[in-house]
């Protein structure tokens, strides 16, 4: 067995490699570090999508930025100027390359690819046991950011289930500069379904098909629908697959939180890195592991996702309800969101950065009478959770 090691990251995603760079940034007073990852390298696998406002991490590296987006539903499309707060796309492998080149840079940490942590740790009186296939090893603290190993549906109020592809066409079609945030598909019955459409110059896109649904959704069925869209977008254009990207995010998270001992800390997309209503989780990861890896060196304690401000998930969770029980109407409430509301406010909103009066903005868009019907039930719902929890 190796000796002991201040702290392990067990999966070294995004959430594992932001808190290793941060912590590697502090030079000969990094704790030791080792992170456990199961993947051989690194490759290009997702992208990472934010708004421009307040100075949000990696803005300095995104690949690209969008000036203006539109939303589209039925036969209306609206129109929107974002050249205050643009739409920033951070591809994976300019993220994974950053942290790797920070981490090298400090014999602290250390990167261990290809090894998978295969049962729980252990804890003795000294600290805790980490089993991989090939070895044992030991720590004072953990940052467990591994996916659970099963999810149910009903740990998360909705799901985000989406596949993507990023193609290269002969001729040029698109606007580099212009972006397709939402394309509702009202032909899909099985939840609220969108194109998403990022176009990064006349020739090449990423283009996901999106579903937000009660259920997580097989991933065949999703290519299915993504061709479909393609072909129909392209008007039979011929195109070359560069990449695909999948992923399946929770919205509303509903699983207990897990964190019940001050020297094992679970981190992550469910671990509270998810916005509710969105499943979007990076700018909330990069906050997190600053705040983190300075509580580390300072306290050399473990800092948890911040709980959610009670207005913000309120309204999240309200949202996401409204959607589940109402999905006819549900294309028309984003509609609404975007276009009865200042942009700016949706954009602060989903940052997680509006205030209380801007919080009364959002709702001030949105028609009253489904979220007033969905109340009492959504109420309900909340007190039983909430004794659930504490018997
Ligand atoms: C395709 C895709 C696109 C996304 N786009 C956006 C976006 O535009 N904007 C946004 O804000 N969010 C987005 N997200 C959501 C979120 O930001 C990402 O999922 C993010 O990667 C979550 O970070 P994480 O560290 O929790 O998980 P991951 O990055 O998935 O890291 C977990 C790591 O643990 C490793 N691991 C798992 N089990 C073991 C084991 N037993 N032993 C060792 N290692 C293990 C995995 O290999 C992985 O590297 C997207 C997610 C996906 C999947």
């Amino acid at each position: 067995m190796h000796s002991q090691i201040d702290l392990v990251i067990l999966g070294g995603g995004c959430a594992g490699l932001s808190l290793a760079s941060r912590l590697s940034a502090f030079g000969k007073d990094a704790p030791s570090v080792l992170i456990i990852e199961q993947r051989e390298n690194y490759t290009n696998d997702r992208t990472w999508c934010f708004w421009d406002i307040e100075h949000p991490a990696y803005k300095q590296q995104a690949n690209h930025a969008w000036t203006s987006f539109e939303i589209s539903n039925q036969q209306r499309t609206h129109q929107f100027d974002c050249r205050k707060h643009q739409y920033l796309m951070l591809e994976s492998h300019t993220f994974y390359q950053d942290a790797l080149t920070t981490i090298e840079q400090n014999p602290n940490v250390e990167l261990l690819l290809g090894q998978q942590v295969i049962s729980a740790p252990i804890k003795n009186e000294n600290g805790w046991l980490i089993q991989t296939a090939q070895a044992q090893y030991a720590a004072k603290l953990i940052v467990d950011t591994r996916p659970p190993q099963k999810v149910n549906h009903q740990d998360a109020i909705l799901w985000q289930s989406f596949v993507g592809y990023e193609i290269q066409t002969q001729a040029d079609c698109f606007l580099p500069e212009k972006m397709v945030l939402m394309d509702f598909d009202d032909t899909f019955d099985d939840g609220l379904a969108f194109i998403y459409i990022l176009p990064t110059s006349e020739k090449k896109a990423l283009i996901e098909y999106t579903v937000f649904s009660e259920k997580i959704l097989d991933k065949q069925p999703l290519i299915t629908r993504l061709n479909q869209s393609i072909a129909q977008k392209m008007d039979g254009l011929s195109y070359d697959i560069l990449r695909t990207e999948h992923g399946t995010l929770p919205m509303g998270n509903q699983l207990a939180n897990p964190n019940k001992e001050s020297t094992y800390l679970y981190a992550g997309l469910f671990a509270g890195a998810a916005r509710p209503s969105s499943g979007y989780a990076f700018q909330r990861i990069q906050s997190w592991a600053t705040v983190c890896a300075q509580s580390i060196i300072d306290t050399n304690t473990l800092y948890a996702f911040p709980k959610e401000r009670w207005l913000q998930s309120f309204m999240d969770e309200l949202f996401l309800t409204v959607i589940h029980n109402n999905p006819a109407i549900a294309a028309s409430l984003f509609e609404d969101l975007f276009s009865q509301c200042d942009f700016q406010t949706v954009v602060k909103f989903m940052s997680d950065k509006a205030t209380v009066s801007e919080h009364l903005q959002i709702i001030k868009s949105l028609p009253p009478l489904p979220f007033i019907k969905a109340l009492p039930t959504f109420l309900i719902k909340k007190i039983c959770a909430k004794i659930a929890l504490s018997s």
